[in-house]
């Protein structure tokens, strides 16, 4: 597996568009970015490539970085920073399968891969396919799972992906409080590469409305408000996965600019080779 970080950052991205605050002059100054959240899978016995989440970065990511067009997607939940890119799918890919899960969501009334189907009715070059959470499905020569994770008030799933002849392992938080149920932990758990939502230090929850959630013994929050873990509530969960190798993504660029670019925070176009 061939691994492309081709989007790291939060809904706004680093830097984000009007902003002067340090961290995004840095960005800036040092020629990084954080588009919004996309990974790229490529299977190099197949030479199939698995896109996770279409950002709405798409055209400018697959350019910057180089790589092949999807022969497959798997979409998250349906938040605009990884579904909105689906729209490039038009004059570029021929009935590509969109892989979503098939729970009816209460808040939205609908699934998923329902709503991809009924937002992209006019696109012929969008197959959404449903995907059932913790059946694993084989697409690009990879085992890929579903598994639930905690983004309220929406349904969101993070992603397992293995490669049935090496075992090599790939596992994605998704957009996640440090909620994670039981059963998603251990089907996430022993990945040789781990990408966790971590959107902002725990130093931050001070400054959300309701503050943070999921102290540890020494009351650092390891979520951020309800829907994203902060760095902390990332890093003690990898710890939990026993991950042999993390990168922390969806980051916002609330992060100060001194702990905005240290490790083990991820940049765009990161490769990893699994
Ligand atoms: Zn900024
Ligand atoms: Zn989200
Ligand atoms: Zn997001």
């Amino acid at each position: 597996m061939e691994i492309t970080l081709l989007g790291t950052g939060d809904t706004t991205g680093t830097p984000t568009v009007g902003c002067d605050c340090e961290t995004c002059e840095r960005s800036r100054d040092l020629g990084v970015e954080r588009t919004r959240f996309s990974v790229h899978v490529r299977n190099e016995r197949t030479g199939e490539s698995l896109l996770i989440d279409a950002s709405p970065d798409f055209r400018y990511q697959f350019l910057r970085e180089g790589v092949d067009l999807p022969d497959a997607v798997l979409v998250s939940h349906v938040h605009f920073d990884h579904l909105d890119g689906l729209g490039n799918a038009y004059r570029l890919l021929d009935g590509v399968p969109v892989y979503a899960a098939d729970e009816t969501d209460p808040q939205t009334g609908e699934s998923v891969v329902e709503t991809i189907e009924r937002k992209y009715s006019y696109l012929d070059a969008v197959d959404p396919r449903p995907a059932t959470p913790f059946e694993t499905i084989r697409t690009c020569g990879l085992d890929v799972t579903l598994v639930p994770v905690d983004h309220p008030p929406l349904v969101c799933y993070g992603v397992v992906i293995e490669d049935p002849e090496t075992g090599a392992t790939l596992s994605l938080s998704g957009d996640t409080s440090y909620d994670i149920p039981e059963r998603s932990r251990d089907a996430l758990a022993d990945p040789d590469l781990f990408l966790a939502d971590a959107i902002v230090p725990a130093s931050l929850c001070e400054h959300h409305p309701i503050g943070g959630a999921d102290h540890d013994d020494d009351g650092v929050p390891r979520t951020f408000g309800t829907k994203h873990m902060t760095r902390e509530g990332a890093l003690d969960l990898a710890d939990e996965l026993d991950a042999d190798e993390t990168r922390l993504v969806h980051l916002a660029h609330f992060y100060p600019v001194e702990e905005a670019f240290e490790e083990p925070l991820a940049v765009d176009g990161e490769r990893y080779e699994l």
